[in-house]
């Protein structure tokens, strides 16, 4: 940590403080954690950004995890960074209500921010967002580069839980942001289109820390690579239509054998599954498995059906954990947004149609390509003919 109690006053390591008056203000004894109130040792050494540490083990309300000099470096740098845009800016601001320690609290604006660097399970991340929520305050999450890889123009690979942080800009497109301390560079993640845990169809921007205005970090990008994204999606397709028949994740398993027993190989799955259509994300199982399952649950029930059917379908696949719905807390969402912004691509498709409240009824049959030239020919021409990036 980077902040610690002396003589009752807030200290920090950002500052210009020498070695020496570190150590005279250690033997003191007055130098304390301000959460626990434990004593800390000042750690001014020449491997890591200078910081404090508890002087025992034990456990402190405070501390959540390990911190790297990759973390320290880069929240000192942030602070920094903010210093010269915002007043009444603290670091590792402890708020004691929710026992939660952002690295970085606008008190004016009652708003955290935090650098994460460490790995982080849905749940904790959850329950972090929940927290400053709970007590009314704004939360933004900016994640260490070297959580992110670039894999090729406009496709990234992030951790496991980066998505969990994700907001909607003004456009209603999904954003991440990542800041690296060695090259004092942002990279800005815009109109994120998930397609698996971990990979990314994304803009990147990237700024150095000095060209930065905060207010961009929350803000959305004019989109000029449409067509791009569009490929990039497709090239995903294709790539679903090539591995799907090795793949033996439990979802995919499922639903090959749903097909198999009907006479479908899933290599030949509908263009009009795999689509990002409106929400589509919400689930975070591959939308060719989840949608060609939908389009199969939609052949075999009686015209009209309801929403209230495909719902009761996915829900019971999610409990066997065959499905798996994407936690995204900081969008107002769930499973059941997927499946209705599915139906209103179908319907778009003049596959169904909504006859009421409740009701679809079946309009015409969906097509299946009956080889792999005559599949990747369709996924050309329906995402063409879709526009489909628009509906995220
Ligand atoms: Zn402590």
């Amino acid at each position: 940590m980077l902040v610690a109690l002396y003589e009752n006053q807030f200290v920090d390591m950002t500052g210009e403080s020498s070695k020496e008056q570190w150590y005279s203000k250690m033997r003191t004894g007055m130098l304390l954690c301000p959460v626990c109130k434990n004593k800390v040792i000042p750690k001014c050494g020449s491997k890591k950004v200078w910081h404090f540490a508890h002087q025992s083990q034990g456990a402190c309300a405070g501390l959540h995890e390990a911190e790297t000099n990759y973390h320290l470096m880069g929240k000192k740098s942030l602070f920094h960074w903010l210093m010269k845009k915002e007043e009444n800016l603290y670091l590792e601001h402890y708020l004691r209500d929710i026992a939660q320690r952002p690295d970085i609290y606008l008190g004016e604006k009652n708003h955290a921010i935090e650098y994460q660097c460490a790995t982080l399970n849905v749940d904790m991340f959850t329950s972090r967002i929940y927290g400053y929520q709970s007590i009314g305050v704004e939360s933004d999450w900016i994640f260490g580069m070297k959580r992110i890889k670039k894999k090729r123009e406009n496709l990234y690979s992030l951790q496991m839980t980066d998505l969990t942080a994700a907001k909607r800009d003004k456009t209603g497109k999904l954003y991440l942001n990542y800041f690296c301390p060695l090259q004092q560079q942002f990279l800005l993640l815009r109109n994120i289109l998930p397609i698996s845990q971990r990979k990314v169809i994304a803009e990147g921007y990237t700024f150095a820390a000095k060209n930065l205005e905060l207010s961009m970090m929350f803000d959305s990008f004019n989109s000029k690579s449409y067509k791009y994204q569009n490929l990039l999606w497709n090239n995903q397709k294709k790539t679903w239509r090539m591995t799907a028949y090795k793949n033996v994740s439990p979802s995919i398993m499922y639903v090959k054998k749903v097909m198999y027993f009907n006479h479908r190989s899933i290599t030949l799955f509908s263009p009009l599954a795999g689509m990002p259509s409106y929400n589509y994300y919400f689930i975070e199982t591959s939308p060719y498995i989840w949608q060609s399952y939908l389009l199969f649950i939609i052949d075999k029930l009686s015209s009209p059906f309801t929403l209230q059917q495909l719902e009761n379908e996915c829900k019971r696949l999610m409990v066997k954990r065959i499905f798996q719905e994407r936690k995204l807390p900081y969008l107002n969402g769930n499973y059941q947004c997927a499946i209705k912004g599915y139906l209103n691509y179908l319907e778009s498709e003049n596959i169904i149609e909504q006859i009421n409240d409740i009701h679809y009824k079946k309009k015409r049959p969906v097509p299946y390509p009956k080889t792999l030239d005559e599949a990747f020919e369709q996924d050309k021409i329906f995402s063409k003919k879709a526009v489909i990036f628009d509906f995220v």
